[in-house]
């Protein structure tokens, strides 16, 4: 049997991960489960697949958490230690979940061990790809990707030489806001934000998929992951979200991924890698769907791609400041601090003061500096916030 743990699993991508293992009665071993604060559902989780563990990231859940377990023999553990703890635990395959630069660290234990690690958790990547990846191979630890377009980039560039790839092409659905008039974005909410056209995520990364910051984080991914060039990555606006990614090769093919926006698809691949198996996903009526479009994906209305432009020049740390820049913008903005565009200049303004101080340069990215750029970077990003709140 495979040992498996997944770590962010009362979430989106987590239920969607037990949904599959649960289907496969006999075939896993479920190690660790992990959650935050809804501990009921991390608790009958557990008790369904049999975990030898379950943790919540919450200290003080812990007694809660246990009270649900009892007599079920999943042990009850809390906080970010125990996490990482719960991540060394032998496994053959390890679910990366967590939303958030949170899941960095529970993610790098598990290469560690040697892991094949299933990556939606994208921050990782973007505030240490080098230093996951190092740890990765080291160890000989699979990252497999499960965001959706990299799991289709990787799907298309099974059998092919990376060295003719020309381009890659990101979709994007255009999130809440994509036919909105421009000047209108100021007055967004974030429960206008929090509703996605065609995807059903988490909170986060549907407000961000509004934003665009999702796609500024998937175009850092792509860099980091496959190594492709900034210049060679490009992002368009797919409002129906069914082709996930495209690649070109330099014969000028473009081979390029279609399947339901069901995020079962990529974290089943990821599962079942390198066998292909039957996955419970919608069968695509091509005659039904008719049509396909793509639309040009402004710069002016989404300026975070821009910024992500910047990071993959400026490289080092810049990755780690973006992102925790970008969480702090995005709890500011949840919380109603800060107006929907003001996101983006929160974010640029902390990329250029720690620019300014020469904070972002490293030569060999270490786990202390990445959490040290992020903790200075949510400083640095509140205090702007602070200022637009001021300004306002
Ligand atoms: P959700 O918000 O639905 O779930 C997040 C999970 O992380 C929950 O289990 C949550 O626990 C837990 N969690 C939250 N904060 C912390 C913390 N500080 N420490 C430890 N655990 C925490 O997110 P999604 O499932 O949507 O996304 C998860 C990751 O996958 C993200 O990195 C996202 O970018 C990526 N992703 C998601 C896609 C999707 O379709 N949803 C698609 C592609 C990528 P609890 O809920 O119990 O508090
Ligand atoms: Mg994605």
């Amino acid at each position: 049997m495979r040992r498996v743990s997944i770590f962010g699993s009362t979430g989106s991508i987590g239920e969607n991960t037990v949904d599959l293992i649960a289907r496969a009665p006999g075939e896993f071993r479920v190690v660790a489960l992990s959650g935050g604060h809804n501990v009921d559902r991390l608790a009958e989780q557990a008790i369904a697949l049999d975990a030898e563990i379950a943790v919540t990231a919450v200290p003080d859940l812990k007694q809660r958490l246990a009270d649900r377990l009892s007599g079920s023999g999943t042990e009850a553990a809390a906080g970010p230690e125990a996490l990482v703890e719960a991540a060394r635990r032998p496994a053959d395959w390890v679910m990366s979940a967590i939303v958030g630069a949170a899941g960095l660290r529970p993610g790098l234990a598990a290469v560690e061990q040697g892991a094949t690690l299933a990556l939606a958790n994208k921050e990782s990547l973007v505030c240490a790809g080098e230093l996951l990846l190092r740890i990765a191979r080291a160890h000989d630890a699979a990252v497999l990707p499960v965001d959706s377009e990299h799991s289709a980039v990787f799907q298309a560039l099974a059998g092919e030489d990376i060295a003719a790839v020309e381009r890659v092409i990101l979709t994007a659905s255009g999130g809440a806001f994509r036919d909105w008039p421009i000047e209108d974005l100021v007055r967004a909410t974030p429960e206008q934000a929090a509703t996605h056209p065609n995807w059903d995520m988490g909170r986060r990364i549907t407000v961000d998929s509004a934003s665009m910051f999702n796609k500024a984080l998937e175009l850092i991914e792509t860099n980091e992951y496959f190594g492709i060039k900034p210049k060679q990555i490009e992002v368009v606006v797919h409002p129906q979200s069914l082709v996930h990614a495209l690649v070109g090769f330099r014969d000028g093919a473009l081979m390029a991924h279609v399947g339901p926006p069901d995020m079962r698809h990529a974290i089943g691949y990821a599962l079942n890698h390198p066998q292909r198996r039957a996955l419970p996903v919608e069968r695509l009526d091509l005659v039904r769907i008719g049509r396909l479009d793509f639309r040009e994906a402004s710069e002016t209305r989404w300026p975070a791609l821009r910024l992500a432009r910047e990071v993959m020049r400026l490289r080092g740390l810049a990755g780690a400041a973006f992102n925790a820049a970008k969480e702090t913008a995005l709890d500011a903005f949840l919380a109603r601090e800060i107006r929907f565009t003001d996101m983006a200049a929160v974010v640029e303004e902390t990329l250029e003061a720690m620019h300014r101080e020469n904070a972002l340069k490293c030569d060999r990215m270490g786990l202390d500096q990445v959490m040290e750029t992020d903790h200075v970077a949510r400083e640095r990003a509140a205090q702007v916030v602070a200022q637009i709140r001021t300004d306002a």
